[in-house]
């Protein structure tokens, strides 16, 4: 218990700071799957998503806390009509935190105006460690703190568990974002239950049939539930969304103005087909040759 709590004091923002230094410079070193130009003009646009969030979350993680806390005061949640011992309940509940953020995420690429945030996530081309901060803000403090509350209203989920998601959290953004090989035991053993790198790069391939998947963040089996789950070989991802696609549209200043936009979504034709092919087929009908 005294771990876990000095683990979760340490200063969020050093976390990731740790975490995008080590990533970037695994891709700098290693033999990575896609080769990319520019990693450093595009590392410094995105690490500008991730200054602006910090900036304005100051103010929305103090209102989510006290709500949290205001909700478990008095005991709102399924969780309070169940004895559970303390360790089950905090892993249960960073499941239920995943569980939430899945439907959010799902709902997203569903509901246009929440699409006109969360494409900003999506527009980037060459998607490394550092696409974990391509998040517009508004989509992050007003669309999935929102969520956090829900979840603990609902559940009785508490604000430690919800500390602990998002260490783990992070460390699996990098995990799945980042341009790196990893060895095949890893896909097929821990990638029964966990998002592996493998699967959410299906989730950035441009087109819809495929980014319309794989939209769990820590527990894979949220896909397999509820049949969303595809894979498909490395050599046929394409990342990025085709109405981003130009160098002035993956710029900072574009992608935080483009939720007020009108950009029609642009399909391809592979897109169709791939979308009249799985009619009648049941969504996690999985490509045989997926890695
Ligand atoms: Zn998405």
């Amino acid at each position: 218990m005294e771990t876990l709590n000095n683990l979760l004091e340490i200063n969020p923002n050093y976390i990731v700071i740790g975490l995008i230094v080590l990533f970037f410079s695994l891709e700098q070193i290693l033999k990575t799957p896609f080769k990319f130009k520019k990693r450093g003009q595009h590392l410094f646009q995105n690490v500008l998503f991730q200054i602006t969030l910090v900036i304005l979350n100051i103010f929305f993680i103090t209102l989510v806390v006290y709500s949290i806390d205001w909700l478990n005061n008095s005991q709102t949640g399924l969780l309070y009509l169940l004895e559970l011992p303390f360790w089950v309940k905090l892993l249960l509940s960073v499941a239920l935190y995943d569980l939430t953020t899945y439907w959010i995420h799902r709902a997203s690429h569903k509901v246009p105006l929440l699409w006109r945030l969360h494409r900003v996530h999506h527009s980037d081309t060459s998607m490394d460690s550092s696409t974990v901060f391509r998040f517009h803000p508004l989509e992050l403090i007003l669309i999935y703190q929102t969520g956090n509350i829900i979840t603990s209203a609902v559940f009785g989920t508490d604000v430690l568990s919800m500390a602990l998601y998002y260490f783990i959290l992070y460390i699996f953004f990098f995990f799945e974002h980042s341009n790196l090989k990893y060895p095949n035991w890893v896909n097929s053993t821990l990638g029964l239950i966990f998002v592996m790198p493998n699967h959410h790069r299906v989730h950035h391939h441009q087109e819809q049939y495929y980014t319309d998947s794989n939209f769990a963040d820590i527990f894979i089996i949220w896909d397999r539930i509820f049949a969303t789950f595809k894979e498909l070989p490395l050599e046929k991802m394409n990342y990025g969304l085709k109405e981003f696609d130009e160098e002035r549209k993956q710029s900072f200043l574009y992608l935080m103005k483009s939720p007020f936009i009108n950009i029609e979504r642009r399909m391809s034709e592979q897109s169709e087909e791939l979308k009249n092919d799985s009619e009648g087929k049941p969504a996690h009908s999985n490509d045989k040759n997926g890695i």
